[in-house]
Formats: C-alpha cells, sequence, structure tokens
C-alpha cells in the first residue's frame, strides 16, 4: 500500500496505460479521479471496477488541451476529495505523417492535447500543491522524445517539450516539496497493437534488448514508484521504459 490515503488525479485513464495507472494506483490505496474525452462507456465501465472492492476512484468528462476544463476538474475533485497529492499527464494522441503533409491543424492538436494539458493541469494544481507543500507530478512522455521519429515531428515535439517542462518544475517547486518527474515509455502493447500485423509486431519485440514489448503494468509501476515516497529524493528525471530500447 505504498499510496495509501494519497489523492491521484490520471489523465486519460478510459484505456491503456492511463488504465492500468488508475487500477494500480487504487490497489496501492490512493484514491483516483480519473479522465477521460470521449469514451463514457468505457469509463464508466473503469469507475465500476476500481469501486468494486471499495476503492474510491471518479471518472470526470474534461478535454486535457483545455485549460478551463482542467480548472474545473481540479475544483471538483478538491470538492469530492478535499486535497490533490499526485498528478499523472498521461492522455496523449498521434496523429502521424511525413512533415511535408502534416498540417498546422494536426500540429497544433497533437501540442495541445500532449503538452499543453500539462501546463494546464499542472498550473490549475498548483495552489493546491503549495498550500500543501506537498506533491508528485509525472508526465508520460515517450522515448520518441527523447530521441524522435520520422513521420511523427509533432508527436516527438509534444513529447521533448514535456521533458523541458518537467525539468523546469522541478527546479521551480523543489524547494516546495513538489516533484515532477517524466516516464518515456518505449514500445508498450495495448489493445491497439493488438490489431496490427503480428508479424510487424513480432520485428519490433526483436529490435528490444529484454525481447518483448513493456506491458502498460510496466509502466504503472514505474509511476507507482514516482508517485509514493519510495522516490522522495528523486525529482527533474526522465525514467525511461523502454526494454533498454534507448541507454541514454
Ligand atoms: P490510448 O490507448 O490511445 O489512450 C489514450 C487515452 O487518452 C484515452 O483514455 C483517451 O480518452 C485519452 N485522451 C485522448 N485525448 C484526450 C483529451 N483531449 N482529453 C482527455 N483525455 C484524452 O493511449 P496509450 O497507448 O495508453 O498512451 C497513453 C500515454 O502514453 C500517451 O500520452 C502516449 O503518448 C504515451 N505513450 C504510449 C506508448 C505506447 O506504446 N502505447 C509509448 C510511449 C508513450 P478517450 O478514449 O475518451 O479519447
Amino acid at each position: 500500500m505504498l499510496l495509501q490515503g494519497k489523492i491521484a488525479i490520471i489523465t486519460g485513464a478510459s484505456r491503456g496505460i492511463g488504465k492500468s495507472i488508475a487500477k494500480s494506483f487504487i490497489a496501492q490505496g490512493a484514491t483516483v479521479a480519473f479522465t477521460y474525452r470521449s469514451s463514457e462507456e468505457k469509463a464508466i465501465e473503469l469507475e465500476k471496477e476500481l469501486t468494486a472492492d471499495g476503492g474510491m476512484a471518479k471518472g470526470f468528462k474534461s478535454d486535457a488541451s483545455k485549460m478551463a476544463d482542467a480548472e474545473s476538474l481540479v475544483k471538483e475533485v478538491l470538492e469530492a476529495y478535499g486535497t490533490i497529492d499526485i498528478v499523472v499527464n498521461n492522455a496523449g494522441i498521434t496523429d502521424d505523417t511525413l512533415l511535408m503533409r502534416m498540417s498546422e491543424d494536426q500540429w497544433d492538436r497533437v501540442i495541445n492535447v500532449n503538452l499543453k494539458s500539462c501546463f494546464n493541469l499542472t498550473k490549475a494544481v498548483l495552489k493546491t500543491m503549495l498550500k500543501a507543500r506537498f506533491g508528485s507530478i509525472i508526465n508520460i512522455s515517450s522515448v520518441v522524445g527523447v530521441q524522435g521519429n520520422a513521420g511523427q515531428a509533432n508527436y516527438a515535439a509534444s513529447k521533448a517539450g514535456m521533458l523541458g517542462f518537467t525539468k523546469s518544475i522541478a527546479l521551480e517547486l523543489g524547494s516546495r516539496n513538489i516533484r515532477c518527474n517524466a516516464i518515456a515509455p518505449g514500445f508498450i502493447e495495448t489493445e491497439m497493437t493488438e490489431k496490427l500485423d503480428p508479424d510487424t509486431v513480432q520485428g519490433w519485440r526483436n529490435t528490444i534488448p529484454l525481447k518483448r514489448g513493456g506491458t502498460p503494468e510496466d509502466v504503472a509501476n514505474a509511476c507507482i514508484f514516482l508517485a509514493s515516497d519510495m522516490s522522495s529524493y528523486v525529482t527533474g528525471q526522465t525514467l525511461n521504459v523502454c526494454g533498454g530500447m534507448i541507454t541514454a
């Protein structure tokens, strides 16, 4: 029970990695407020699943790219649970294409959902964390943000931006006992990758030193560490959860 008594907001938890983080946080004793943008049914299902064994959890429809949504989310979570100790900025999208074909809208949308979202929620939650002199903020970036990727200029820029944001917030808020770290997942197998050609997926696995794709639980375990007091002397860092895909 590494997160007993802690209140956490996790963005984009209706499926994939966010869902796994929500389940792991509940298992560690946290109270979980999670968000989604459009997957209402999945969110209702997840809320039921998280609360089935007496867990405290609630889903909120909230567009991570919108500041006003972040502000009302924080207000509602404070009304429901009184404080916020942990924020996981997980909501993210891709809209891949070569730069030559990338529209301004494709660029803006990916930057707004992946990067501006971190600004929105971190700023909205700041007053609460400053007052409490406590907080752990975790930004889910990507190995693509560390090393770039052809055909993903918008996504890579957003994920690299998250790393600069993470380091700056750690420097700004360390003296107030608010920590901020990033996780850079590599190839994580979710429902989405199940639909891809099995030979292609196996090819990707073969290039990874640990010879397998990651699981959402692998990322969730790193989140538990960074959210808990186990990492109380860790801030401003990027933890690569990628099976050794990158080593820097
Ligand atoms: P996913 O399965 O596509 O799930 C994305 C989640 O984000 C969904 O719950 C979705 O909710 C939510 N979301 C999307 N846009 C949103 C918005 N504007 N406001 C609020 N919520 C929004 O993605 P995933 O694979 O689990 O990835 C989660 C995070 O890990 C992302 O930041 C991604 O970039 C990062 N990551 C993933 C991998 C990987 O291999 N999977 C690797 C590196 C990094 P709705 O269903 O309601 O839209």
